[in-house]
């Protein structure tokens, strides 16, 4: 393996580039092969540049046609062309108009970065570093330029032409040609540039700003997907009158169009009036779509909508800061989502995935912080703890400064650094002073990885009345940071009294702010006085603080706040803790007793026969915590299947306990009329689907009869897609059957076909391996599409945890032959992939030697991308 140590940037050596971009024109003339591009950059030396300062540009795999100055073709020994840079060896000592030429061929760029063809339709993606593979450029977050693009096209092929900003002219040329002019008023860094070409679709709306501006909205997609797209107009919508209301944020251009595309690495972005959507966060109909696609796709419609302002008015100065834009983003996404559904829903899907996603990370060999310090490449640190975590700071910031503390910060960081590109610890500073607080210690969070772990001890003596809370902390060392400080924690909590309401106190001593106690140091007490009984605390409220929880709290305390707690987080959380004792205890060779599963059932019941709890909520209670979260509670000589055996008990014991209640929740909740994917009828197909599923994996024939009939029954994919997905989880005799079935009748839509793949992928029987090989191995599958690939082996890898650590190996060696074929098209997909090993050293011998022997082999095969390279290397070394 190279280990390619000149390559690794550090923040430290951060620098101004001695040359500005004052204006960047674009003519881009593509053809049916190639396509050309003639850039103009008007360029200007810094004032403190010393005169002779070489101009070096960014280029990847370009091959340059002419290069001049001011119009006049440069002399051979005055620039210098190499692989990845572009040097003008002295260029004048003032302000000048670089032109170069270079051309480009679409349909072979399979990297999906820079100008690609994703089907007939030419379009870009430039975040982080992709605008150098379009033209030769200052290829960096904090060079900001105003833009102005002319894309000339057949029309045959490209009727519809876009870019960024407003459209200023269009016209036909000769030999049916034409042409259409977009200038982009606000300066932009190079990442969010973006151009669509193609024969599209669209569908048009318009929004009124609180100012009265009128803004023209179109959504564009193939030919016939239009009514596909209108839940994404609908979202878009409703974003932009959320930001507006919430954050007072007006949209700022007089268009803003959304294209979707087949072959995308990511899932969208957010290029300044032309957001590139991949296209399975745009399409949603009933009949081939989940709830779950409709949420995702008005999450992430509003995430990109929301970057206008948090990523493209204000911007990062340099990559390390991406979590300034993301984290602050993916946090006003969720805000969102919980102002339009359900905010206790909202809050335990986030839990879910942070544990899922980012804490293994935090806790593996591709640990870093959410600001890191150095990268080797960029494009491998789009990660969980750069989007969740990072949202998750800025949520504990929300927490500590309250509502308003927090909205007054946001709009002193929307004026200061409106049209700048800035860091994290100006972000910090504005919080500081619109609060007049000092957040020097927070601000750590963003620079040390790994997950503190907090313990809870409490202590209650009756004669005194008194109550006292102990919290402490503790960070295990990440690669690179062998030493953690103790973070300002904010636990939310409240204390309940053996009736179950909320007990008071007359006085309490430590940092207690209302409903907030901040545990600031290694260690503190929090002493509650006047406390009339012994109380049960319910701590981290609504999970305030993105930590590991140790707490000495008995079975008993969890089935009481289970029933009690009047914070849904909370009680969610407490049947699950009560289900992950019992299961962490018969992995270790504890069986559990009737009475607890007795009692953790009756939790379950009296939590679905609620008044007051809404059907989604009961549907996230139903569902126990998944295997991989169970294996990194172990945290060491993890066996797999064990865990899986342990999982699938506990379900059968419940299931067989709650049958009825289960049937009934099942035929109960019933949504009436015809579908719609909001949040009422969303939750009662959560809740029944969440009954079926725990009947039917947990081995009850009744499940099997009712997940049969709702498969062939199913009005909508939603029930059609949980129905297969109970049969294949239980492996069923039904299971080869239906799948073989859904793979005739419903994937001639490639969405749909990614359903099919991923529960191919996570079926758990033993055959899953060559399976999946043979279904790689068709002439027929599409080895080229981001989302296909992802849809098999990312499911495989992450979501199949028995099978891909099979100990005879089958499944790592699987994986790392994937990747290395994948690696040699797309290494961003192959990079991914590859980071389900983040936790071989958990596993126990056996497994760990076979992930070790896979890896090796893997990189003494040689040949990785730089993106694969790096995962790997930091893989065996971490
Ligand atoms: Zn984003």
């Amino acid at each position: 393996m190279r280990t390619e140590t000149e390559h690794t940037i550090f923040l430290k050596d951060y620098a101004v580039s001695p040359y500005r971009i004052d204006r960047a024109e674009l003519d881009v003339k593509i053809g049916p092969v190639l396509t050309k591009v003639h850039a103009f950059l008007t360029v200007s030396p810094r004032p403190e540049t010393p005169p002779g300062t070489p101009l070096v540009l960014d280029g990847d795999e370009l091959k340059l046609d002419s290069i001049a100055v001011d119009g006049l073709p440069l002399a051979l020994t005055a620039y210098e062309a190499a692989a990845t840079t572009l040097t003008l060896r002295e260029p004048p000592n003032r302000s000048f108009v670089l032109e170069t030429e270079v051309t480009l061929e679409p349909a072979t760029n399979l990297k999906l970065m820079g100008f690609y063809r994703s089907g007939g339709t030419w379009c870009t993606q430039c975040e982080p570093e992709g605008f150098r593979r379009i033209t030769f450029y200052l290829d960096r977050p904090d060079i900001l330029a105003p833009f102005k693009v002319t894309m000339t096209a057949p029309k045959a092929l490209a009727p519809v032409l876009l870019a960024n900003g407003n459209r200023v002219d269009a016209g036909e040329l000769e030999d049916g040609q034409h042409f259409a002019v977009w200038e982009d008023p606000f300066p932009k860094p190079s990442y969010l540039f973006a151009m669509v070409a193609g024969d599209l679709g669209a569908i048009h709306d318009s929004f009124t700003t609180m100012s009265g501006r009128t803004v023209e909205l179109g959504v564009y997609a193939a030919h016939g997907k239009q009514e596909d797209c209108l839940w994404a107009m609908d979202s878009l919508k409703r974003s932009m009158a959320w930001d507006e209301r919430r954050f007072g944020r007006e949209y700022d251009l007089d268009i803003f169009n959304i294209v979707a595309v087949a072959d995308f690495n990511f899932g969208a972005m957010e290029n300044k009036g032309l957001n590139i959507f991949n296209d399975k966060l745009v399409f949603v109909q009933p009949d081939s779509a989940t709830d779950d696609d409709y949420y995702n796709v008005e999450r992430v419609i509003a995430h990109e909508y929301f970057h206008n302002w948090t990523g493209d008015r204000i911007t990062c100065r340099d990559w390390f800061q991406l979590c300034l834009k993301e984290g602050l983003t993916v946090y006003r996404d969720q805000e969102f989502t919980s102002d339009e559904r359900s905010r206790a829903v909202k809050r335990i899907s986030d839990v879910k995935t942070l544990r899922a996603a980012q804490f293994p990370e935090d806790g593996g060999p591709l640990a870093h912080p959410a600001r890191p310090d150095s990268y080797k490449e960029i494009n491998n640190f789009y990660t969980a703890t750069v989007y969740e975590k990072g949202a998750e700071i800025v949520r504990m910031l929300a927490t500590l400064l309250g509502e308003a503390g927090f909205r007054k910060g946001m709009d002193l960081y929307f004026d200061r650094h409106d049209g700048e590109a800035t860091t994290i610890e100006a972000f910090i500073k504005v919080f500081e002073d619109a609060n007049g607080v000092d957040l020097q210690h927070f601000q750590h969070w963003y620079l040390q990885a790994g997950t503190p772990e907090v313990t809870v001890s409490d202590a209650y003596d009756a004669a005194s009345q008194t109550y006292r809370l102990t919290l402490s902390q503790q960070t295990a060392p990440t690669p690179g940071q062998p030493d953690k400080r103790p973070l300002p924690i904010p636990v939310k909590f409240d204390l309940i009294g053996p009736n179950g309401a909320p007990m008071g106190w007359s006085a309490a001593s430590g940092d207690v702010r209302d409903d907030v106690l901040v545990l600031d140091g290694a260690s503190a007490t929090f002493e509650f006085t006047g406390v009339a009984n012994r109380p049960v605390p319910s701590l981290f409220r609504g999970f305030s603080a993105p930590v590991e929880i140790v707490s000495n709290a008995t079975q008993a305390d969890r089935l009481f706040l289970a029933r009690h707690d009047s914070d849904p987080f909370n009680r969610w959380q407490a049947l699950q803790d009560v289900a992950m004792a019992l299961m962490l205890g018969a992995v270790g060779g504890t069986d559990w007793a009737e009475a607890d599963i007795a009692a953790l059932a009756a939790a379950l019941e009296d939590t679905l026969e609620s008044e007051t709890l809404d059907a989604a909520f009961k549907a996230l209670a139903l569902s126990l915590p998944s295997e991989s979260l169970v294996a990194r509670t172990i945290g060491s000589d993890v066996d797999p299947a064990r865990i899986r055996a342990v999982r699938l008990a506990l379900v059968a014991a419940l299931a067989d306990r709650l049958e009825p209640a289960l049937e009934a929740a099942y035929r109960a909740n019933v949504p009436e009329g015809p579908y719609l994917p909001d949040t009422h009828q969303s939750g009662l197909r959560a809740l029944r689907n969440a009954a079926l599923s725990l009947l039917t994996v947990g081995g009850r024939p009744l499940g099997a009869t009712l997940a049969r009939a709702q498969y062939e029954s199913a009005t909508n994919m939603t029930d059609r897609y949980a129905a297969l997905g109970a049969v294949v989880a239980a492996w069923t005799p039904d299971a080869e059957a239906l799948l073989g079935n859904f793979r005739t009748m419903f994937t001639a839509d490639p969405l749909v076909l990614d359903k099919w793949l991923a529960l191919n992928a996570m079926a758990p029987d033993e055959e899953v391996v060559p399976r999946l090989a043979a279904i790689l191995a068709d002439p027929a599958f599409p080895r080229n599409n981001p989302n296909r690939l992802r849809a098999l082996m990312g499911n495989f890898g992450l979501n199949n945890p028995a099978q891909f650590a099979r100990p005879d190996g089958a499944g790592f060696r699987f994986v790392t032959a994937f990747v290395a074929d994948v690696d040699t098209r797309n290494p961003q997909v192959a990079a991914r992939v590859l980071t389900a090993f983040r936790v071989w050293r958990s596993f126990e011998p056996v497994r760990r030697g076979a992930a070790e022997a896979a890896l090796t082999a893997l990189r003494d095969a040689g040949g990785l991308s730089r993106n694969t390279a790096d995962i790997l290397e930091r893989t065996l070394e971490g």
